[in-house]
Parts: structure tokens; sequence; C-alpha cells
């Protein structure tokens, strides 16, 4: 195991949603940046990049922060690993000690497909946070002429994958693997260089394809009309952690 992936698969994802949902976002980033309401949100100067105009919003429905000056963005989580420079398990152990939320232990024997499923989660959160984002206004743009509003947006999960290998080094900064994104189906081993991988999804929409039970299984990509074409495979392989949609599980949403 590397980069702590072993800590945090002591860890049920169930914990850690609990945890996410009990930290109150704008109390947590209100102790280190001076927040003001602006609009549904909150806003604030960044405390990634320098600025006097603030451009860093925080969100308490969304329960996402993102600066719009920087491109910096995420949840309570990667709040406090960037700005404090603590590991996942950390960040993790301090909130829910302060929440008294008590982590539990992944089900025996089920602690791989529990990873997996958690990660699968993972990115299905860090697509959305970059639809949301500055790096997300052509695909937001593109969504809005299909008229897809952004409730249906949220309800279906469609997200944006950025170019780059963002979604891999934001899931190792989490604590996972390469290899472990690599069995998830978002990475691709390099043939030319076996110790690199790469996203499999880039500079396309995204959306999650779930199983019967809603449980994210897999995603499927498309790329927006007149970008170049040259990105790898439009559907991850299902992973073999959690059970694969079956006929009639939920498919991606029905994009043109
Ligand atoms: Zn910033």
């Amino acid at each position: 195991m590397t980069r702590g992936g072993r800590r945090k698969g002591l860890f049920s994802p169930e914990s850690v949603e609990r945890v996410r949902n009990a930290a109150d976002i704008v109390s947590v980033i209100g102790r280190h940046v001076d927040l003001k309401k602006a609009g549904n949100g909150l806003k604030g100067l960044c405390p990634f990049h320098h600025e006097k105009t603030p451009s860093f919003f925080v969100s308490r429905e969304r329960q996402t922060w993102h600066c719009f000056g920087c491109g910096a963005g995420g949840d309570v989580f990667s709040f406090l690993m960037g700005l404090l420079g603590m590991s996942f398990p950390d960040v993790l152990e301090e909130l829910a000690a302060e929440t008294g939320i008590e982590l539990e232990a992944p089900r025996a024997g089920d602690a791989r497909s529990d990873g997996l499923r958690d990660l699968l989660a993972e990115a299905r959160r860090f697509f959305e946070e970059q639809l949301a984002g500055s790096g997300g206004s052509a695909a937001r743009e593109y969504l809005a002429g299909r008229d897809l509003g952004s409730d249906t947006i949220r309800a279906l999960g469609v997200g944006w994958a950025p170019d780059g290998n963002l979604l891999t080094k934001h899931l190792r900064g989490r604590g996972y693997s390469d290899s472990q994104v690599e069995e998830s189906g978002l990475a691709i081993r390099s043939r030319e260089d076996p110790g690199r991988v790469y996203d499999r999804f880039r500079a396309r929409i995204v959306f999650p394809i779930s199983d019967r039970r809603g449980r994210v299984v897999s995603f499927g990509g498309r790329i927006l009309p007149g970008a170049r074409a040259d990105a790898p495979a439009a559907t991850a392989p299902q992973t073999p952690g959690p059970q694969p949609a079956a006929p009639g599980g939920a498919p991606g949403p029905p994009l043109p």
C-alpha cells in the first residue's frame, strides 16, 4: 500500500460520508477565512493565492468551495489538506473527533469493494466540482444549450473531467494508490512507461453509471462538440468491486 491507502481502508465509506455531512464547511473554512454573504453562498479572500478582491466562494448547500482566481476547489477535506498540509486520514480523524462521529472499519471481507465504491463516489464529487468551477464553463454552456438545468445536472450527477491528470492527482491526495485508480477504470497505465497512469476521461462531460442500489459502478463520457476527439474510450470498464449494473439498472443520463 502507498500513500496512506491502508490507513484509509480502515474507514468505511459510510463513516467518511457521515463526517463530511456533519462537518459544516462554512464554519470550518470560516476559522481560516473571513467569509461574507454573497448570493446563495459566502465569499472571502482566497487563502491559496494572493488577492485583494474576494474570488473564493463557499457553498453551504453543496458543501463545496471554489476559487475563481486560482481555480482551486473541493470539499471540506481538501480545504484542510491544502491549507494545513495534512493527509486525508489525519483530516478525517480530526473532523471525526470534532463532530463526534465514530470512524468505523469496513466490514470484514468487504474492504476492497468498499474502497472502490468510495473511490468512485469521490470521483463523482470531483467531476461535479469541476463542472461547477471555472474550468467547466464550456461544458455548462453546452449542457444549458441542451436544456439540462442545474437541478437535473445535480440529480444525474453530470460532471466535467478536466484535461490533464487532475482526477488521479486528486485521488492520490485522498490516499488512493495509482493501482487502485487504475483498477476503478478511471485511469489507464501507460504502455511506454508502466510506472505512470493517466486519467481515462480528459476534457469531456462525464456521468455516473449506477447499479440498482444507486451506487456508482462506472462512468460514461462524451466529448464537447468541436473539441478534439483524441481522448480514449467513452466508457470506463465496470469495476470488479461493486456489483456491475444489471439490466434494468439505472443507465447514464439521456445525454443527446
Ligand atoms: Zn485562489
